[in-house]
């Protein structure tokens, strides 16, 4: 199977823009925003494309472009090299963990998140069609398992896994066997971000993690940006009809324009910055990370 993609792989949702609506984000005197189809971003930032409430994948619980779902044992490979995402990068260059490589693991979203995420309907994977999602379960954690080893024996001094560019721990087992794979490959680290609570019992495991690996993992809670703070946050914001952005954590370097990827800024995982939250700018096409 080819890492590429092509519209023709999603031929069977490639009509999917009309189902796209506003989220109806309200403008400071109270009028709601027009509904735009197909060009969201023409619209500008103040937009926040998401799917309709009533949409097979919203209530389906599914990606909005199944045939981009491969099983784990078929796929040439599930952890891709971080080089294939240009916000990503493919070696850490900054920090305690410079010189490892980066990899990313992409699972399908909404099948594997906890549907109290706030971005539900406005999920960034929403614009995702080209990314390959690799189905959930057993034969994904055998292939991780085995995979994980794999690096480690070729990465010895170390190797960066980027947790989850699409999808979230979706069972307790599997956040479980997250912390059993860091607890026995020293070599391995992660960072990434997740929509499960933190007092829920994946969200203690995810505590527990980032408490215990503290110099090897950071998986940050999103949260809404008016949440009370507490360390190892993230949140998405939106510029209002001004421009301004709300005052909700530390933005995202990358995004301004201040780095070049992850690679180069590290932010997310240094540990100085654990008590700062991480605001990631939404977009009006895509509604912003997790
Ligand atoms: S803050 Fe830095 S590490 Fe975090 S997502 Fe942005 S570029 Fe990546």
């Amino acid at each position: 199977m080819s890492d590429a993609w092509t519209w023709a792989d999603v031929q069977p949702e490639r009509n999917f823009r009309p189902t796209f609506n506003t989220g109806l984000i309200k403008r400071p005197h109270g009028k709601s925003l027009s509904r735009f189809q197909g060009t969201p971003k023409a619209h500008g930032a103040i937009y926040r494309a998401q799917l309709a409430a009533d949409h097979p994948a919203v209530n389906d619980g599914r990606t909005l472009f199944p045939s981009t779902v491969v099983a784990a044992d078929k796929a040439p490979r599930i952890l891709v090299s971080g080089k294939n995402a240009a916000k990503i990068g493919g070696e850490v260059r900054k920090g305690a963990w410079a010189g490892m490589p980066i990899f990313t693991l992409t699972l399908e979203e909404r099948a594997t998140c906890p549907s109290t995420c706030g971005l539900w309907r406005a999920c960034y994977g929403n614009s995702m069609h080209l990314a390959r999602r690799h189905q959930h379960g057993e034969p994904l954690e055998r292939r991780l398992h085995t995979d994980l080893q794999s690096l480690a024996r070729q990465y010895p001094r170390g190797f960066v896994v980027r947790l989850h560019v699409l999808g979230d721990f979706y069972s307790i087992d599997y956040a479980a066997r997250w912390a059993s794979w860091l607890s026995y490959i020293p070599a391995l680290h992660v960072f990434g971000y997740t929509a499960n609570p933190r007092r829920s019992t994946i969200g203690h495991i995810i505590s527990h993690i980032n408490a215990r690996f503290s110099d090897r993992a950071k998986i940050r809670f999103s949260v809404a940006p008016d949440a009370p703070r507490e360390k190892d946050q993230a949140t998405t914001i939106w510029r209002d009809e001004q421009g301004h952005l709300p005052d909700a954590g530390l933005v995202c370097p990358m995004q301004e324009g201040r780095t070049l990827a992850c690679a180069t800024c590290g932010l997310c995982w240094a540990p100085a910055a654990a008590g700062h939250r991480i605001a990631f700018i939404g977009h009006g096409a895509i509604g912003g990370r997790k």
